[in-house]
Parts: structure tokens; sequence; C-alpha cells
């Protein structure tokens, strides 16, 4: 092993890493050599036959008529909203006037897409029991500007895809699921990314991780469909007559070879990130000093991350004292996307953010590496009850 970590002892770890991606690789890189050859000896590599049929078995997993595979997360997103912009109002682009809800607690991207696609967003507050948008809160935002919804599937959670299609369906709004963090979670019977536009991202870290960036985005709708293929492709039905203000952003052949071997295993890996949280929920329950992410009724979460709060101003303090013993944390997000520069006279508020403030200063993800070990679980556990 090229590792070069200290030596855990599998019986007694002194080290949790949050996610161990060579270690995952090691699980399936026979599958995946063997895979990426194939793609190297027919050399296809730009929509190559890997990539139709990755958005084939995408559709068919996620329930959805079409899946179209786009060369990041982020680059989905802004796809997505432009592709609504032009079949919706025949334009290229929104115009700022045009704004569309979003929780601030999410990452950059997220808010990023909506100021690409030219609309503004407008930042509401979050749950604070689920960390996702508040639906409340996004129906006091509605105004005559309202075009769309941005429901943020955050660390693996279902919104409540019921209160945020009634909203949606109320005022004729779209809605723009970000699945980035929640591949293969569902509400109800229905997977993510099937209730409304879904944005997909298969960076490293995410459930469904390849080799580098990629994405996708799914619609039941067949007109939005072709649009969002003209636009990874410079905007043109055919190669040389662009209709749309295009993007090269296509999957990679190769990182759709890659990803078809990680979706047989998504379902097993997506099962281990829920035994790890119930161990969490198990073993951490009754900390004062500690809150537990709950999941929202009716929904299947997938713990992208396993976030909990740290209370009384403690997190930074734990955070060290975990690192010390070895255990890795992270903190998503410690800058809500309203107090960005970025943002700052581009974007609106609706209604208080003190949920989303409060958030920024407790969470802290906890090791979820869906190949943990038992042993490394229960020191991870012993370390965060020993506090
Ligand atoms: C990762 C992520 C994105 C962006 O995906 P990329 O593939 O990195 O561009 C968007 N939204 C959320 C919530 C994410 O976690």
């Amino acid at each position: 092993m090229s590792d070069n970590r200290p030596a855990n002892n599998p019986n007694q770890p002194r080290q949790v890493p949050l996610l161990d991606l060579p270690r995952q690789q090691a699980e399936f890189s026979a599958e995946i050599d063997e895979a990426l050859k194939r793609v190297t000896s027919g050399a296809a590599y730009i929509l190559g036959p890997e990539v139709k049929m990755l958005e084939q078995q995408l559709a068919s997993y996620l329930g959805v008529a079409h899946c179209s595979g786009v060369a990041s997360g982020t680059d989905a997103l802004v796809i997505a909203l432009r592709a609504l912009a032009i079949v919706r109002t025949g334009k290229e682009y929104f115009s700022p006037d045009d704004e569309v809800i979003v929780p601030s607690f999410t990452f950059t991207a997220s808010g990023e897409a909506v100021l690409h696609a030219g609309a503004t967003p407008v930042f509401v507050d979050i749950d604070p029991a689920t960390f996702n948008i508040n639906p409340e809160a996004a129906a006091a935002a509605v105004n005559s500007h309202t075009i769309g919804l941005m429901p943020v599937h955050l660390f693996g959670n279902p919104c409540p895809m019921d209160a945020i299609m009634e909203l949606a369906r109320k005022h004729d709004l779209f809605v723009v699921e970000d699945v980035a963090q929640a591949f293969g979670a569902s509400f109800g019977p229905s997977k993510l990314g099937s209730f409304g536009t879904g944005a997909f991202s298969f960076f490293p870290s995410k459930n469904l991780g390849g080799f580098g960036d990629g994405g996708a985005v799914t619609t039941g709708e067949e007109e939005l469909a072709t649009v969002i293929r003209m636009l990874r492709t410079h905007g043109g039905r055919d190669k040389y007559n662009a209709e749309h203000i295009g993007y090269n952003s296509r999957l990679d052949t190769l990182q759709a070879a890659v990803l078809l071997v990680k979706l047989k295993h998504v379902e097993r890996l997506n099962r281990c990130r829920r035994a790890i949280a119930s161990y969490y929920d198990q073993h951490l329950c009754g900390l004062d000093w500690l809150t537990l992410p709950s999941a929202v009724p009716g929904g299947e979460h997938v713990y992208n991350q396993y976030t909990v709060r740290v209370l009384n101003g403690k997190r930074d303090l734990v955070q060290e004292k975990l690192r010390e013993k070895g255990i890795g944390t992270a903190v998503y997000y410690p800058v809500p996307l309203h107090r960005m520069n970025l943002f700052a006279g581009r974007c609106k508020t609706a209604g208080s953010l003190e949920q989303t403030e409060r958030a920024c200063a407790e969470v802290l993800s906890l090791p979820i590496e869906p190949l943990l070990t038992e042993a490394e679980l229960a020191y991870a556990g012993q370390c965060l009850r020993d506090l």
C-alpha cells in the first residue's frame, strides 16, 4: 500500500479518517482498471458509449425519464437553470428581477449557479432539526418576482419534498433539486432528483464519486432534456448549428466508466453510511453538549456527512481535541452564503437567518468513511464520549 500515514493497528485503531478515498479505491481497483482499459483501447474519450450507458442506468435507478452527464455538479446546476430560462421564458438568461429561493446554509455553488443563470438568489433559513431549507420560510419569501425554488438535500438528508412541491405548484415555480450530496436518497417512494430538475455531482467525496469532476442533470420533461443536452455541447442540436449560448460541459467517458463500476456498489456503501450513522445515534445520545442529526420524516437519509452540533461555543475546541486523538472531522459550512463577498449586492435575504448563523457556528461532521471498521468506529465513539 502506498499510504504513508502511521499504521493503524486493526484491533486498536488510533486514527479514524473523515473519509478514506484510497480505501474505497482499493476495494474496486481491479474492476475499475479493467473498465478504464476498455475506454483507452476504444479511444472514444468524448461522449463515448460508457456515457450513454451510465445515463441510461442512472435514469433507471433514479426513476426519471432523462439523465444527461455533464462536467461537474456546479455545471449541472447552471445548465439546469439555464435550460429552465430558455424553456420557460424563451430567453437565454433569467433577469436579476427573477428570484430563486435557496437556503443560505449550503455549498457556494448552489447560490453561485443562480447568478450564472442571470437570476437573483433569495436566501432563506433552515429547519434547525434537519439543516435543510425551511418550507415555511420559503413560502414566506415567495412574491411576484419568484420564479423557482432550489431545495438542497444537505449532507444526504432529503428536504420535505411534499411541502416543496406543493409550494411550487401553488405559485407555478420551477424546482431545481441540488442532489450533489444525496445520491440514492429518497423521499417517500421516490428517489431525490425525480421531483424537480435534479443536479447531481460525482466529485470524488460524494456518495457516487468518480476520479475527478463530473455531474448529471435529470428531468422528466423531454423539451428540457433536449435543451440540457444542447447546452452541454455549445448549444447546438448538431455540431455546427449552435442555437444557444452553450458550454463545453461533458462528462468524460473515463469518468463514466469509473461511475458505472461504482454505481453497482453505491447501495451497499449507502447502507454502510446509514449503519455508521445508526452507531453514532446509539452511542452518542445523551451527551449534553452534543445534538445529533435528525432525518426528515418520510425521507431516507444517505449521510454524505454525519453532522452534529457542538453546543456552548465549544465546537472548535472539540474539533482540536478530536484531531489530537486522530479523529478526522470537518466544518461544513463555517460561512453562510449571505455573508460571502461573492453574494454582496447580488442576493436578497428573506426573513431571519438566525438558524443558519447558529448552524455555521455549531456544526461538526464526524468520520463517515463507509468502509470504516467496527474497531475504528468504536474508537471514534469512545473518544467522543470521553471528551
Ligand atoms: C459538491 C456540491 C456542489 C457542486 O458540485 P461540484 O461537482 O463540486 O461542482 C453543489 N452543491 C452542493 C450542495 C455540493 O455539496
